[in-house]
Parts: structure tokens; sequence; C-alpha cells
């Protein structure tokens, strides 16, 4: 199997001589073990500060992947089904099923399956739960969202509009902001050109924001804040912003404008849902299926490319959810 190690904590952003590329030899799979392979990984924001908290050097690269069953000793995943697995950056891996989560069998034919690592997975659970759960979004509401041309952000702006909003979100290229219109997202704007995000949010709703879906983090989110309505609402899904700091984050945070306009602010982590993934991802797909999703990929071909398709992503390259193809 091919791996790819974190040789070395990432200090700011990430450079490739902190990867090293290993071959590593397989055990032959034992009674309740499969081996799988990779088709598709994911390469995701996440990977850069759970890296300090969750790994070692040396350590495989975290991630998950849709890999296919190609031996089995395990009657629940037999040979040619696919699985969405934990397992890291490898080309191969043996495990036991307790950590593998079998592909739904009416996954249909016409549907790619790296879905299973954007809108039908993780990145869409996570819009999903940020939207019902934290936010409570109801129709004729005006939600903000941030890095909104990426996996979470369009998919955000999109289940916003399902469900009857008024959705403004930035990125970071006038391509993005273009993609975002064909979205159906009814104001987008890029927050690298834009002179003043205050003038350029007031703008876009001149009346505020009753939710703002936060990925971002850092200076932007205070400028934010100031044009929520009153008693408006905050997901805190994530801070990209800052994940490559080398220095952690201190305020001035603005409580102020928490306390004159009563705003309720929330961090929140998908998995807290994990009972009710199942019942979400039918519903993801659904929404697939009858067209009310658009699941842009960004594919970058070839493992040997998982630390430039990485460091892209957290640099921008992608609109929608970034993949490696294997
Ligand atoms: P994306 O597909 O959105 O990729 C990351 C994007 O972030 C880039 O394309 C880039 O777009 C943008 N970005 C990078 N640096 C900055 C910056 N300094 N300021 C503004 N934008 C920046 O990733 P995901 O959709 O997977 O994740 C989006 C956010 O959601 C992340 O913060 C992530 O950590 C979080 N998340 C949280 C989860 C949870 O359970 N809480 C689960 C999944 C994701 P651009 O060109 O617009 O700058």
């Amino acid at each position: 199997a091919k791996t790819w190690i974190l040789t070395k904590h990432f200090e700011g952003f990430p450079k490739n001589s902190d990867f090293e590329l290993k071959l590593q030899e397989l055990p032959e799979p034992k009674d309740g073990e499969v081996l799988l392979e990779a088709v598709f990984l994911s390469v995701d924001p996440y990977m850069r500060p759970f890296s300090r908290v969750r790994m070692h050097e040396g350590d495989v690269m975290i991630g998950t992947q849709v890999a296919k069953v190609i031996q089995s000793k395990n009657p629940a995943f037999p040979v040619g089904s696919h699985v969405v697995s934990r397992c890291g950056w490898r080309t191969h891996a043996v495990c036991d099923g307790t950590d593998l989560i079998p592909i739904m069998p009416e996954w249909p034919q016409d549907v790619p399956l790296s879905l299973a690592l954007g809108a039908i997975g993780m990145p869409g659970l996570t819009a999903v739960y940020g939207i019902e759960e934290v936010l409570g979004l109801k129709e004729g509401e005006t939600l903000l969202v941030n890095a909104a041309a990426g996996a979470v952000g369009s998919l955000v702006g999109q289940i916003a509009k399902i469900k009857g909003c008024k959705v403004v979100g930035s990125a970071g290229t006038d391509a993005k902001v273009a993609f975002l219109k064909e979205l159906g997202f009814d104001e987008a704007f890029n927050y690298k050109t834009a002179s003043s995000l205050e003038d350029v949010l007031k703008k876009a709703s001149p009346e505020g924001y009753d939710c703002f879906f936060e990925n971002v983090g850092g200076a932007s989110s205070a400028v934010a804040l100031q044009q929520m309505k009153n008693f408006g609402r905050i997901a805190v899904c994530g801070s990209i912003s800052v994940y490559n700091d080398t220095t952690p984050q201190t305020g001035p945070f603005p409580h102020l404008t928490m306390i004159f306009k009563q705003l309720k602010m929330e961090g929140f982590m998908q998995s807290r849902w994990e009972h009710k993934h199942p019942e979400t991802l039918k519903r993801l797909m659904a929404w697939v299926k009858e067209g009310k999703l658009q699941c842009r990929e960004h594919v970058t071909k070839g493992f040997e490319n998982m630390p430039a398709a990485f460091m892209g992503m957290l640099q921008g390259d992608n609109i929608g959810k970034a993949v490696v193809a294997v």
C-alpha cells in the first residue's frame, strides 16, 4: 500500500516537506476483515487543525475515503461493494468492519460515488445540521454564508434556497461568485476585491441578516456580526482563516454587538447528530436526484497529488468539494 505520512507537524501553511510517501506491507485479511482499495479520497480543512491534536509525527495522514472491497472475510462487506472508510491517506488498507460505513445499497448508478465524501456525506450533513439544528432557519429569512463556493458553503446556500430564504454568499474569486449566482444565490460577492466588507454586506441585504453560517472566522466575523438583525443567530461551523496561524487568536470580540443585538451564537460539529445521519443522507440523496442540489467537485487525479490537493484546497483552488481520484 502507498501511504502519505505526516513527517513534521505543520508550522503555518503546510509544506511539501511535511509529507512523505511511503510503501507499507499489508497483512492478509483475517476472519472478519476486508482488504480495501481507495477510489476517491477527501481533502478537508479539519485535517489542518486536527493534525495537531489527533496525530503524531510519523502517523498516516487522517482522512476519509470511498473504497472498494477487493478481498473479504466479512460477509457484511462483500467483494466489489463500496464503503466509506476513515483509514486515512492510503491506497489500500486491511480493516475489520467496525469503522466502515457501507454505501447505501440503493445508491443510484447515475450518482457519482465521490458524493459520499461531499453532498451525500460529511459536508452535506454539516450543512443540514447547521441550518436546521443550530440556526433553525425559517422560510423568508435572510442567511449569510462565507466560503460559500466550497463543499459546505455551496450546499448551505442551496438548502437555504430550498427552504425559501434569501441567501447572500461570499467567496474568493470572480469565477466562484459567478458559480454562486448559477446556484441561485440572491447576492454574491468577492471578499478579496470588495473595498469594504461592511458596505457590500449592507448593500446585499440593507435590512440585515437573520442567520449567519460562519465558515471563516477572523476579523471578518466581527464585521458580519455588526450586520445581523436583532435576535440574529450564528452557527459557527469553521474558522478556516485562522487554521494556519502560528499564534493563537486573541480578542477583541464584539461583545457589545452581541448584547445590543441580543445575538445567539453556537459552535457545532456535525458528529453531534450522528444518530440522524442515515435519515439525513437519504434526504440529501433525494435533493440530488430531484436536481435541487448541484454538486460541483474539484477533482485532482492521482494519489501522489494528495498533499498538493490538500494545500490547494486550503488556499482556495477548489470550487465545490475537493477530492482526489486515485
Ligand atoms: P471548502 O470546500 O469551503 O474549502 C475551503 C475554502 O476556504 C477555500 O476554497 C477558500 O475559498 C476558503 N478560504 C481559505 N482561506 C480563507 C480565508 N483566509 N478567508 C476566507 N476564506 C478562506 O471547505 P469545506 O466546505 O470542507 O469547509 C468549510 C468550513 O467548514 C471550514 O472552516 C471547515 O473547517 C468547516 N467544517 C466544519 C464542520 C463541522 O462539523 N463543524 C464539518 C465540515 C467542515 P475562497 O476562495 O472563498 O477563499
